[in-house]
């Protein structure tokens, strides 16, 4: 199997081929059919699985340039993944000219404020941070259509469930949610059931 089977757009695969990417690793060859068709999917996976492009390739193959505001959201746990996840969706969505923007604490807001104001396709960050950006009126919820929510056990471990929640609860409803998480444990269930349409379960 490579990626040519998933007939990706031009763009998407010229990105690929020049980072080196031929042979999908498990976790993309599960995901990227289900993702590519906008299901839900709650997936069991590892850091070194390749899990950042099997979210990745999807998310930039489904956004639209052409439109001006945010399309998809990631949360991440922390600050060093949030700009880890940016810079792979950008080298991911480079031929298309994907915009990702990463929002995180200890930043200053008037540096995040002015990328946002910018076209972006894709934001990336950590949920308090993105939640300050909500209740400012910095970041545009209404296009969102893609949420992925990175790491959860480890974002529900660091305590962030209620903001996590309060994201979910001012997006769209009508979007595809891709939640990854390492273990499976009750409260990143309980997001599951409470916030996600019937998600396919992957194992890895
Ligand atoms: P991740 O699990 O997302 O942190 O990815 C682990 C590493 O695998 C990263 O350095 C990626 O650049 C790399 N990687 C992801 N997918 C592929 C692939 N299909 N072929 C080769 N390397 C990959």
């Amino acid at each position: 199997q490579t990626f040519k089977d998933y007939a990706l757009s031009e763009d998407l695969q010229k990105a690929l081929d020049n980072l080196g990417y031929e042979i999908p690793t498990e976790v993309q060859q599960k995901v990227l059919p289900e993702a590519l068709q906008r299901k839900d999917l709650v997936v069991k996976s590892q850091t070194g699985s390749g899990k950042t492009a099997a979210f990745g390739i999807p998310l930039c193959e489904l956004v639209d340039w052409n439109e001006n505001k945010p399309q998809a959201l990631v949360l991440t746990p922390t600050r060093e993944l949030a700009v880890q996840v940016q810079e792979d969706l950008t080298h991911i969505g480079r031929f298309k000219r994907i915009k990702v923007a990463a929002v995180y604490g200890k930043q200053p807001f008037t540096v995040q404020t002015a990328e946002l104001k910018q076209r972006t396709h894709i934001i990336v960050g950590t949920p308090g941070r993105v939640l300050d950006h909500i209740q400012r009126g910095t970041i545009t919820l209404g296009r969102i259509s893609c949420l992925v929510i990175d790491e959860a056990d480890e974002m529900l471990n660091m305590g962030f469930i209620e903001q996590v929640e309060a994201i979910i609860r001012a997006l769209p409803e009508k979007r595809v949610t891709m939640l990854f998480s390492a273990t499976l444990p009750k409260d990143v269930e309980g997001l599951s059931l409470k916030y996600m349409n019937n998600p396919v379960p992957i194992e890895i």
